[in-house]
């Protein structure tokens, strides 16, 4: 007969654009993958069931990540586990009844976490539950390199880890051989499976069919110096002594809306773009022959598959510093904070060193992991297989959690 659907709930939060296209992502692999035998839903699920600070992430991390220094000394100062043990037993003592309700509804039969925060308190409920052997719970690390260690709990069925490096921190933070599997950064499907053709790309984004294009971005906020960078292109990419442009640039603000306006108000003497947040940027990684981003490990990975050599110019500190090393050593991109250096090597690729910027694409495709995010649900599939046919998880509303701590 038939199976009965079962459930997947993915806890993400909308800290940046990294946690929910990684989510979203993972959703869609399974779609294609298993069709009507998992019901996906993907939960922001502190937003909606607890109270202050985990209903106000969002909020405290985008302030955060604009006062760098702050968010530096908050990722820092967290990462002894005594400190982040702590930090999470007393928001969990406070939070934990929502949390439960949050789980009682959907009646998971396997939780994905993609966030670093959200191990902990859902795998507490699990156990006083007593859910701990029935549910099948994974962490999909979505950071390519220095992660949190509030990552790494040694309660998961399986911690995906998206490289080498993080792997080992996870050996290191006590988890087992077993539980870890190293697959790639989960990207969306339509990124990972497109066929695309530029030529056909630039006709229906209305880009010039024959220049050179950068693509220009700072993750799902804008942020890093785009600003300041594009005005330096919009000069290096000018031939003055020819009076005509060696390039074109297309500029993603992402959800930076002010970056917007003050970007078109600008004069440009090249071709430029100026969008806001896209949600097909497959097609316009697709069309451009180079990128500059902040080591936002979402666009670093979808650039790799696109074979784009990447200008890294800013990384948030703590979670991102790795990504430096794993795109610059790979010879996949290179590092600058300067606008007019950015605009020097960018000039310089789209003209007398082709070369270069053809060795760097093919060292970026030579990293990229397109099929990742299939091989993990694929993997999170035989899990739940092994768990045999899944009866009704027996989700019973109890006061056990709470009264325990
Ligand atoms: N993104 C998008 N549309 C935009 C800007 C960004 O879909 O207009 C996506 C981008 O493709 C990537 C994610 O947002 O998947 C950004 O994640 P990343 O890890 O690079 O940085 P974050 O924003 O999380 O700091």
């Amino acid at each position: 007969g038939a199976e009965r659907t079962k459930n997947v709930l993915i806890l993400m939060s909308d800290t940046g654009g990294g946690h929910r296209a990684s989510a979203e992502a993972i959703r869609d692999a399974f779609r294609i993958e298993f069709g009507d035998e998992y019901r996906i839903i993907v939960k922001d699920v502190w937003k909606e069931y607890t109270g202050w600070p985990l209903n106000d992430m969002e909020r405290s991390y985008k302030f955060m990540v604009k006062h760098v220094q702050l968010w530096k000394v908050a990722f820092h100062s967290t990462s002894p586990k005594w400190i982040h043990s702590c930090y999470l037993a007393a928001i969990a003592a406070y939070y934990a009844k929502e949390v439960e309700a949050g789980l009682m509804e959907y009646k998971p039969d396997i939780i994905i976490s993609v966030h670093p925060l959200m191990q902990h308190i859902p795998l507490w409920v699990l156990k006083w539950q007593g859910l701990q052997k029935k549910v099948v719970f994974v962490t999909v690390i979505t950071d390519l390199n220095t992660c949190h260690p509030t990552w790494f709990h040694p309660g998961v069925n399986r911690c995906y880890c998206p490289s080498k490096e993080v792997a080992k921190r996870a050996l290191c933070d006590g988890l087992e051989e077993s539980q870890i599997q190293v697959f790639g950064l989960p990207i969306r499907p339509s990124f990972a499976r497109a066929v695309l053709s530029k030529d056909d790309l630039r006709i229906e984004l209305e880009m010039d069919p024959d220049l050179p294009a950068v693509l220009l971005m700072g993750g799902g906020e804008g942020m890093g110096p785009v600003k300041k960078t594009a005005i330096a292109l919009g000069e290096s990419l000018y031939d003055k002594d020819q009076e005509k442009p060696i390039g074109q640039l297309i500029i993603i603000c992402g959800r930076n809306k002010s970056l917007v306006s003050t970007l078109e108000s600008e004069e440009w003497t090249i071709p430029v773009k100026v969008r806001g947040f896209e949600t097909q940027m497959e097609k316009w990684m697709g069309a451009c022959d180079c990128i500059i981003t902040k080591a936002g490990p979402g666009t670093i990975a979808e650039a790799l598959i696109r074979g784009l050599p990447i200008v890294l110019n800013d990384y948030i500190p703590g979670q991102e510093k790795g990504n430096v090393p794993y795109v610059v050593d790979n010879g996949a991109g290179v590092f600058t904070r300067s606008p007019k250096e950015t605009a020097r090597i960018v000039a310089e690729w789209f003209s007398t060193k082709t070369d270069e910027l053809k060795r760097m694409s093919e060292n970026a495709l030579k990293l990229a992991q397109p099929e990742a995010v299939f091989d993990i649900v694929k993997d999170i599939h035989e899990l739940a297989c092994q768990r045999g046919p899944l009866a009704n998880v027996p989700y019973v509303l109890t006061s056990s959690f709470t009264s325990l701590i």
